[in-house]
């Protein structure tokens, strides 16, 4: 069966007799004329037939020798092979077309980003990197070659190249990389809070923010870096303005704020937050804190109608759950029994539900990602809860 891959290598050999053909009517003889074009490719033929198609494409790209006319030909059998997934053969012919002197310019740079493609796919990071740079300085920054090291620089948590490239990516595709570039801003602040440099780490986040002045992520960590400093008012301060950002990251931040709230005794301010906040949406986490402050603080019964109430405006089954839990505390004998059992059922399936999903590809996860572990793209990964899914 004569693929794609053969009938391109085939391709010279059908202009070829024809063009011998044309030269036998004239009467000129073939030895004058290079005859051992055609024996060899009827080497690789019969190789090609005895099954032996390694050795068949040798002697075929040995033929095709390579010129202005038939460097077309060796690029469209490199992407064949690189697209079939045959990665050292397509690398040995791209490798092979850089070798030629007699390539012009454009030919050798499609070369260069040909053979790229090969190491991007064989996972050869650094090697693809080298020829995408050259190719973006021969080419003026072509946005395919600049979005490839984009890629590089993100897998290998190169922070200060991404934020270069995508500069420069956004010079020459018009289209702004801010958003990206404050999250690389965060990665480099993440790095410098694990080494303790909150400082520095402070100094980037302020960065990231006039970036992308709705950068979440600056907010969660500059909340974080005040709480741990022990700055618990400065640290609310920050996870509010996520309100405003982004109400559906909240959720990432309630226990802590519950924390800050409970460091600096301020139970009022704690409780209007979370009702404030309720009332915009009715965020299922924001309600279940809640109903865990008012038990601790006024009983079960008291959470208990809070539930119920809440259950009336937005049935939830995590809503239910915390409702079935509270009815448990006050029940006794086997109802009491009969309701545990009930609400781990309910709790088992709300444990299976995933609750990360990318607004983008789909992705579901069950941790938070900034970074969409699918698409790659960054702040499409958002906290989900049943009811606010569609
Ligand atoms: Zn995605």
């Amino acid at each position: 069966m004569l693929d794609s891959i053969w009938l391109l290598l085939l391709l010279p050999l059908a202009a070829i007799s024809g063009w011998f053909a044309a030269r036998q009517d004239q009467r000129i003889k073939l030895r004058k004329c290079g005859a051992d074009i055609p024996s060899d490719y009827f080497k690789g033929l019969n190789l090609l037939l005895n099954e032996q198609p390694d050795k068949a494409i040798e002697v075929f790209i040995k033929v095709l020798e390579v010129d202005t006319e038939t460097v077309e030909t060796h690029l469209m059998l490199g992407n064949l092979f690189r697209r079939r997934g045959e990665i050292e053969r397509a690398t040995r012919i791209h490798q092979n077309l850089i070798a030629r002197p007699k390539l012009d310019r454009y030919q050798r740079s499609q070369a260069l980003f040909e053979l790229a493609q090969d190491y991007l796919k064989a996972g050869l990071l650094d090697r693809a990197e080298n020829l995408l740079l050259e190719y973006a300085e021969v080419e003026k920054d072509p946005e395919p070659a600049l979005r490839q090291l984009l890629y590089i620089y993100q897998q290998e948590k190169e922070w200060d190249q991404a934020i270069a490239t995508a500069k420069r990516l956004a010079r020459a595709s018009g289209e702004s990389t801010d958003e990206m570039t404050a999250h690389f801003l965060c990665e480099q602040a993440e790095e410098e809070i694990g080494k303790g440099h909150v400082e520095q780490a402070s100094v980037l986040l302020k960065k990231a923010l006039a970036r992308d002045p709705s950068s979440v992520r600056s907010n969660i960590l500059r909340g974080q870096i005040a709480h741990d400093t022990g700055d618990c008012d400065k640290a609310i301060q920050y996870w509010k303005k996520i309100e405003t950002q982004d109400r559906r990251y909240i959720p990432e931040v309630l226990d802590q704020l519950a924390e800050c709230f409970k460091e600096t005794d301020n139970q009022a301010g704690w409780f209007e937050l979370l009702n404030s906040t309720l009332k915009k949406d009715r965020a299922i986490p924001v309600m279940l804190k809640l109903a865990e402050e008012i038990e601790s603080q006024q009983g079960a019964t008291a959470a208990r109608e809070f539930v119920i109430e809440e259950l009336r405006q937005q049935p939830s089954l995590h809503g239910l759950s915390r409702m079935i839990h509270l009815s448990a505390i006050q029940a006794s004998g086997q109802s009491k029994s009969d309701l545990e059992t009930l609400q781990a059922m309910i709790e088992r399936v709300l444990t299976s539900r995933k609750t990360y999903l990318c607004e983008h590809c789909g992705f579901r996860g069950k941790a938070m990602h900034w970074q969409c572990p699918g698409c790659k793209r960054w702040n499409t990964v958002k906290p989900v809860w049943e009811g606010s899914e569609e």
